[in-house]
């Protein structure tokens, strides 16, 4: 099964690769060279506005199409670069015009809108930061991340500000500015907050981008881990030098190429994919406003002759499911590659894609903190189905064997050896650290090494197989979840005792947020307090982040050390091997407990 490969086809007189030697690029590239590539400010200065749409607005490009929006219903809305700068411009100068200062976060709350792709942009031109939710977040994680990332400035709509911010407003003293996207009128009945769209047509329509350094902060990207608050990974502006050159390579974008990408800007691809890399690029993206169905997919493929697609596997597996003859009916010879990311891509999706869509599905692993694809199966050479591909160039990756929570030395395994995902750390996207948490950016370090938290096993020809991940983050639809967080939300329940949330798997969304939870006394576990803890997590949660199933245990099993054993609940649930349960409280082969603290004889 590994060695099976899918070659290439190739669409009638389509471009040549934009990476024609991956080979030898590997053997020769330097990101120096990669560097000298970009426009850059005076005196050394970069940023990524400028390099994305500045430089643009007055080049060759001024005229073509950054963006075409499909709106839910009615005619597409096309944004040249020079449009495009027009409103970054605007946004940058209001910021400016409010006070919000370089290195300030702004944040954004919004659907695939216009207006977002504008604050991303006018956010990094100001010298500001710029950062991300996804709009299906609920008010719980939305301050969480404000609070957090300190936000300064917030856009978003006014629905999304009366559900899931102004409930929390209050505890948000940092957040000044609160700019709605909408009609005059519904603005007004939101106290507190700013017409942004008023705002905008009364600033200049040019701007001189702030002269950031390389390494000022550009981007911040909230991920989860297993325990405690999401983590903040802290991008700068030197990430540009990936986003423009892993796009060309992985994602095969060149000049004029119509690209979509279908992850939201609520998430990092959505920002380094879906804004900053085909902007770099100087391609045309499509961004579909509506939610994913499949025929609306296939239509915005043929109609907008999409020659690059950018998707994920849960997507893929939606359309699976709609069957291969769904696809027959439309015109899908623009396409030229079709890439994946963010979960397994079952080795069966990447031959329905050769099936149904006539290219073969090239999949591709990066993670928040690395901030740009790593590695890829791309176009240049054969994909192996059910591989990630092999190490981009300027990318050093290994399977390594680290040890748990030291120092090192880390040890490099051969190949089909399972072990950790390590990369060699230097490439300008990787995340500089997690804001305010030195502890948990050290541990990410080890003996001159990046740890990933994925285990993998890399074959004879350097591809790289998905073993699973080291930690219980879920990733449910693409979209990775804290346990502890909605763990969290479930004890806020007054009949939650303690609360354990595994990912079960799912065919569609690869794994589904399922939570165990046992009662307090006098509270009986019956459907319909399931529904009303399913409710409540929703409510606080939102829907992207929310469990799907739950169920009541008398107790969850925990570590002598107090910690609820999701591994366990996990084996369990799935009817596999329990595995060493010694630390388990009260396990057969537990040694004596501690006394508590103060009472008892010394062990
Ligand atoms: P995020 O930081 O939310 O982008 O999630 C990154 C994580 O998604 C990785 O650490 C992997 O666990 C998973 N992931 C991303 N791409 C792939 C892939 N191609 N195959 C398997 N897992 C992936």
């Amino acid at each position: 099964m590994e060695r099976e490969v899918v070659d290439k086809l190739e669409g009638p007189g389509g471009p040549p690769p934009a990476l024609a030697d991956p080979a030898a690029l590997r053997a020769s590239f330097r990101w120096d060279d990669a560097r000298a590539e970009l426009a850059g400010l005076p005196g050394g200065a970069l940023n990524m506005a400028h390099e994305a749409v500045g430089r643009h607005a007055r080049g060759p490009l001024a005229d073509r199409v950054a963006f075409r929006f499909l709106p839910r219903a009615g005619a597409p809305r096309d944004l040249t670069y020079a449009a495009l700068w027009t409103e970054v411009a605007r946004f940058a100068h209001l910021l400016e015009a409010l006070g919000v200062g370089r290195g300030e976060r702004v944040f954004s709350l919004l659907g695939r809108v216009p207006e977002l792709y504008t604050t991303v942009l006018g956010a990094l031109a100001r010298g500001a930061v710029f950062s991300p939710l996804f709009a299906a977040f609920g008010p719980e994680p939305v301050q969480t991340r404000l609070e957090l990332g300190d936000g300064r400035a917030l856009v978003t709509t006014p629905a999304l500000y009366a559900q899931k911010v102004a409930p929390v407003r209050d505890r948000l003293p940092g957040l000044r500015h609160v700019l709605l996207v909408g009609a005059p009128e519904e603005v007004a009945r939101h106290p507190g907050t700013l017409d942004l769209r008023r705002l905008l047509a009364e600033q200049p329509a040019d701007y001189a981008p702030a002269p950031t350094a390389p390494e000022d902060m550009a981007l911040l990207h909230f991920t989860s881990g297993t325990t405690g608050k999401p983590k903040g990974a802290v991008h700068v502006h030197e990430a540009i030098v990936a986003h423009r050159v892993t796009g060309r390579w992985a994602l095969d974008l060149q000049p004029g190429d119509v690209y979509w990408c279908t992850a939201d800007p609520g998430w990092v691809t959505g920002i380094s994919y879906g804004v900053l890399s085909p902007l770099c690029n100087g391609v045309t993206s499509v961004v579909d406003e509506a939610d994913f169905a499949p025929e609306r997919w296939y239509r915005t493929l043929q109609e907008q002759r999409v020659a690059v697609w950018y998707t994920a596997p849960t997507a893929v597996r939606m359309m699976m499911r709609a069957g291969e003859e769904a696809a027959r009916p439309w015109d899908l010879s623009a396409l030229r590659l079709v890439a994946s990311v963010g979960e397994p891509l079952n080795p069966e999706a990447v031959r329905w894609g050769l099936r149904a869509l006539g290219r073969p599905i090239h999949d591709n692993w990066w993670q928040t903190e690395t901030g740009g694809i790593m590695v890829a199966n791309v176009r240049a050479e054969p994909i192996r189905p059910g591989s990630m591909g092999r190490p981009l160039p300027g990318v050093e990756a290994a399977v390594v064997r680290a040890p748990e929570g030291g120092p090192g030395p880390v040890e490099v395994l051969g190949p089909g050896e399972e072990g950790e995902l390590a990369l060699r750390p230097g490439w300008p996207s990787m995340f500089r650290g997690y804001l305010n948490d030195e502890a948990r950016t050290r541990r990410c370090f080890v003996d001159g090494w990046y740890l990933t938290g994925d285990l993998a096993r890399r074959d004879a020809d350097g591809y790289l197989w998905f073993v699973g991940r080291k930690d219980d983050v879920i990733k449910t639809s693409g979209h990775l979840v804290s346990p502890f967080e909605v763990e969290s939300a479930l004890l806020s329940h007054p009949a939650v005792a303690e609360a354990g949330v595994i990912g079960k798997p799912d065919p569609v969304a690869g794994h589904l947020v399922k939570a165990f939870v046992s009662l307090r006394p006098g509270h009986a576990g019956d459907a319909a307090l399931t529904k009303a803890l399913l409710a409540h997590a929703r409510k606080l949660l939102g829907a992207a982040v929310a469990p799907k199933e739950l169920a009541f245990l008398p107790e969850l099993p925990r570590t002598r050390s107090g910690k609820i054993m999701r591994r366990l609940l996990r084996a369990r649930e799935l009817g596999l091997p329990e595995g060493d349960t010694s630390t388990l409280e009260g396990g057969a082969d537990a040694p004596p407990a501690a006394p508590p603290e103060g009472g008892g004889a010394p062990p």
